[in-house]
């Protein structure tokens, strides 16, 4: 029985500003535009509004008629280094840098329900944190914010996040309890071999046919050294050495991802890798020097939190566009909120036939009809945890 009300002004102002920020994207760290816009509406609102929290972040805080507990919902809004290829009226202005991921969407959505939520302020009781993140694409943005203070700060004690995906039909959601999102590190790699001629590799050390055995080798890492339950990926995403045909250049340098699901294949991933790259490049006379960058955690929503957004999404929007979702290899700094409260993290679908294409692709957009699923189940989730 839907209960939430998304008026069309509240719609078409979140249609309007995801435009808007669409077309002026920011990378982490750096969106000073988008967090003046974010902290400029909220004081409009009335609310408490705290800016500069772990760098470009913001916060406002709604104060409910009677008191309780502290929850906070969280929007993303930084965008990714990358060229849109888009022909719509609202195409990034901003060269090499696209919101294509939807962050701008989160950041209109997450406005949209704070207006909502102001006007609901009588039958809030305690408060609602909204937090608007930066830095979510690598940046650790959460991190930065935990670090600044924001739980002890706002006296929070449980943390919602949604994610808009095109590979979810426009409206659907999707989540499970536990483990939803991977963890993620990544690496350097250098190849150090002997620079010659082309002509005469005896008397060089080739970086470029070691690299290719290295490659190779460390996939047996996920193929013959992980237990085949559990989920691990290695992708080696750049490979760079050489300049033409006939020079063997002295190193080549390699950058991948790893994704798995638990601390221990976490760990045995880092120590596949290191291993076989170091043996591989010594049994050839080759050096290497591997530099390891952990990064986020597996994002693990609390079973009962789960349960609770679950059945708040079912009762507002039916059971079935509330869907289980796998748990996916991507990852999320999301899961640094998790860690320290109670928390659950969904995923809203925003793709229909004419918007296909996956989160981080350059032609990435979304059916905008999903902001209004996205605001009231922003809206939803909060009054049922806070008006009971
Ligand atoms: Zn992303
Ligand atoms: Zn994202």
């Amino acid at each position: 029985m839907p209960t939430l009300t998304v008026s069309p002004e509240i719609a078409a102002g979140a249609v309007a500003l995801r435009r808007d920020l669409h077309a002026h994207p920011e990378l982490g760290f750096a969106e000073h535009r988008t967090a003046g816009i974010v902290a400029e509406r909220l004081t409009a609102l009335g609310l408490e509004v705290h800016t500069g929290i772990g760098g470009t972040g913001v916060v406002a805080i709604l104060s409910g008629a009677q008191p309780g507990a502290t929850i906070m919902l969280r929007a993303d809004m930084d965008a990714l280094p990358m060229t849109e290829e888009n022909d719509v009226p609202y195409v990034s202005q901003n060269a090499g840098v696209t919101h294509a991921c939807g962050h701008d969407a989160h950041v209109a959505m997450l406005l949209g329900a704070a207006t909502i939520l102001r006007a609901s302020a009588a039958e809030i009781r305690g408060r609602i944190a909204f937090v608007f993140q930066p830095a979510e694409e690598g940046g650790g943005g959460a991190r930065a914010m935990l670090d600044d203070g924001l739980i002890a700060r706002f006296a929070i004690e449980r943390a919602y996040g949604q994610h808009i995906v095109t590979m979810v039909p426009s409206g659907v959601f999707g989540l499970r309890p536990g483990p939803l999102m991977a963890s993620v590190d990544s690496f350097d790699l250098v190849v150090e071999g002997r620079g010659g001629h082309g002509a005469m590799p005896n008397n060089a050390i080739d970086p470029v046919v070691i690299a290719a055995d290295v490659v190779t080798s460390m996939q047996r890492v996920v193929s013959r050294e992980i237990d085949p339950l559990e989920p691990a990926v290695l992708t080696i995403g750049a490979i760079n050495g050489g300049t033409t045909y006939n020079v063997i250049p002295p190193r080549v340098a390699l950058k991948g991802t790893v994704r798995s699901f638990s601390d221990a294949t976490r760990s045995a991933m880092e120590a596949g890798i290191r291993r076989i790259a170091e043996h591989t490049c010594a049994a050839a006379k080759a050096t290497c020097a591997l530099d390891w960058h952990p990064s986020y955690p597996v994002t693990a929503n609390d079973p009962t939190e789960a349960a609770f957004v679950r059945a708040a999404l079912a009762a507002e929007f039916g059971e079935a566009r509330v869907l289980e979702s796998p748990p996916v290899m991507g990852s999320e700094d999301f899961s640094y909120y998790a860690q320290v409260v109670p928390a659950c993290f969904w995923f809203l679908g925003a793709g229909d036939a004419t918007h296909t294409f996956p989160n981080h692709h350059p032609a990435f957009d979304i059916d905008e009809k999903a902001l209004v699923a996205g605001i009231a189940a922003y809206a939803t989730v909060a009054l049922a945890k806070t008006s009971r």
